[in-house]
């Protein structure tokens, strides 16, 4: 066996209602003002209310900064830093989907004196030394980002990069599928196709995948396999919410570890230049990376169908029931209504080449993929998804 490395965050608090652990590790933490890093739709959403209330009866005076939008820029970013600073909070709360999560850990990072500049820390391990502590709250069942150690920003009009360090692991996560039961039937398919994605290239990256996010992507892929179909079609069944909340943080702590590959490398683009929700570009360059990944994946591919137990066709042969799992994929994002082609969302044919352009410069994720992947393959892919 290959020597590996396993990290993930120290404290994990999980199930229905646990929301009222917060005070207690906020002071296990030994902090006193919490700054809560969201977003105005979880502010309407009415879910920052119970956090609040939460707080305040524990005598605690909460900074709010409710700034965070999608694929967040560094501008953002930047204001939070400055809002926290300027209310001398000593602990970052992350409440919401992985955009403000994301923005927490940046911004406890960086919300102390002598940090290094934000444009210092981007890549694999720039961040010099650990900020503030960090608790991180997802309403959502797909980023994993709070269990993590990856910031993704918007740098300039339109390149997502990544942040990469083991001090950006949050101190705690906090996930309470009741935070999720609000969720509209589109972003749970979303986001749970992003978690499965997370689970199968964890499992197929080609560097440090390891036994410890083997374990974790099998069985998070077996539990949002298994619920997305009802968590999509009833929204309020709390045990589905709970097996795919359950299902993103453990397919995040393997992604965490094991990077992810050229679906992510694909799906960046198209958040960053159209803005499609991260989930949802996942689900729509899903089965053609790996239809493309399959000459190189299939082994992995056919042990992944087998541990989900995908009925066998009538061929043995691994690149048959690799197959049988793309098409089993393929048929479940049919199932919960994602749609399934880039020109269903507004995507015209000619764009195909400048998002080839943009999926090559995400190098960090393209050396994880199991099969090289050149310029002209990403053109091929886009051309397939469109
Ligand atoms: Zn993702």
């Amino acid at each position: 066996m290959k020597n590996f490395i396993f990290q993930t965050v120290p404290v994990l608090h999980f199930g229905q209602g646990c929301l009222a652990e917060l005070p207690g590790q906020i002071a296990a933490l030994r902090a006193f003002r919490p700054m809560i890093v969201t977003d105005r739709g979880i502010v309407d959403a009415g879910l920052i209310a119970p956090v609040q209330k939460t707080l305040s009866e524990a005598g605690l005076d909460v900074e709010i900064f409710d700034a965070v939008i999608a694929d967040p820029p560094e501008s953002i970013v930047r204001d939070a830093i400055a809002a926290a600073k300027a209310a001398a909070v000593d602990i970052v709360i992350g409440l919401g989907g992985g955009s403000s999560l994301d923005t927490a850990k940046v911004v406890a990072a960086l919300a102390v004196d002598g940090a290094q500049p934000l444009t210092d820390i981007y890549g694999v391990g720039a961040l010099a030394r650990k900020g503030l502590p960090t608790i991180l709250i997802p309403t959502t069942a797909g980023t994993g980002s709070e269990v993590t150690a990856i910031s993704i920003l918007t740098t300039g009009e339109t390149t997502k990069a990544g942040i990469v360090s083991p001090y950006l692991f949050a101190d705690v996560a906090l996930l309470d599928p009741a935070l999720t039961v609000g969720l509209p039937a589109a972003v749970t398919a979303a986001t749970g196709i992003d978690a499965m994605v997370h689970a199968i290239e964890a499992f197929t990256g080609r560097h440090a995948k390891n036994p410890v996010s083997d374990m974790l992507a099998i069985e998070a892929l077996k539990l949002l396999t298994a619920h997305i179909e009802t968590a999509c079609s009833d929204g309020r069944n709390m045990q589905a919410r709970e097996a795919m909340l359950r299902g993103s943080m453990l397919a995040g702590q393997a992604f965490a570890n094991s990077p992810v590959g050229a679906i992510h490398a694909l799906a960046y683009p198209l958040g960053g230049i159209y803005h499609i929700p991260h989930g949802l570009s996942n689900a729509l360059v899903m089965p053609f990376v790996m239809q493309f990944n399959l000459e190189a994946a299939a082994p992995l591919y056919a042990q992944l169908a087998d541990a989900l137990d995908i009925p066998r066709g009538s061929e043995n042969s691994s690149e048959a029931r690799a197959q049988q799992l793309i098409d089993y994929l393929e048929g479940l994002a049919v199932k919960v209504k994602a749609p399934r082609k880039l020109r269903e969302i507004g995507i015209k044919q000619e764009a195909t080449p400048e998002l080839a352009q943009a999926a090559m410069l995400q190098t960090r994720l393209l050396v994880n993929n199991p099969r090289e992947l050149t310029l002209a393959d990403a053109q091929r892919i886009y051309d397939a998804a469109w």
